[in-house]
């Protein structure tokens, strides 16, 4: 499987947030990138581009190197982006997103047409907790209306096909 530059965007943005774009951007095919020449470039505050950077670093999607600049006395970290690491970490997502859509399912299948769906759509609840508020809805009082999930469940079961089919 190869990463076009726009999934491998998408991916890291769905991780860690679209303000992270510019840099990837500004990183991508370059090596050991001065933090305060990205701050100059993309006329950012150095405390943000390191707040991003970060951010990266803490899912290893960037690596960095600490140099001492001997005019000025202080250190300077210079970063790499690690494309490689991007397909682990759309594997990582994948994985996290079937165990939550296999959990949905399973609480969705083993109350089958048993949930209770507010008609103003404030709240969804099982059979048990709708009982204990007489089936009327905690928020804005409406009587709470049995719902069929069959299409939430196939729903999920095609989530799950289409993750399954790439992983
Ligand atoms: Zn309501």
């Amino acid at each position: 499987m190869k990463l076009t530059d726009k999934r491998v965007e998408e991916i890291v943005t769905d991780a860690i947030g679209d303000d992270v774009i510019k840099i990837l951007r500004f990183l991508k095919g370059k090596r050991d990138v001065s933090e305060f020449k990205i701050s100059s470039k993309l006329k950012m505050d150095i405390q943000e581009v390191r707040n991003v950077l970060y951010r990266m670093h803490n899912i290893n999607l960037v690596s960095y190197k600490r140099k001492k600049d001997n005019k000025k006395g202080w250190y300077i970290s210079y970063w790499t982006f690690n494309k490689s690491r991007v397909k682990e970490l759309l594997k990582k997502m994948n994985t996290e997103k079937l165990e939550r859509f296999r959990e949905r399912l399973h609480v969705e299948s083993s109350n089958l047409n048993s949930f209770f769906m507010c008609p103003k759509t404030c709240t969804r609840m099982d059979f048990h907790n709708a009982t204990a508020y007489s089936f009327r809805c905690p928020e804005c009082g409406n009587l709470m209306q049995q719902q069929d999930n069959t299409k939430t469940i196939s729903f999920l079961k095609e989530k799950i096909r289409e993750i399954e089919a790439v992983a």
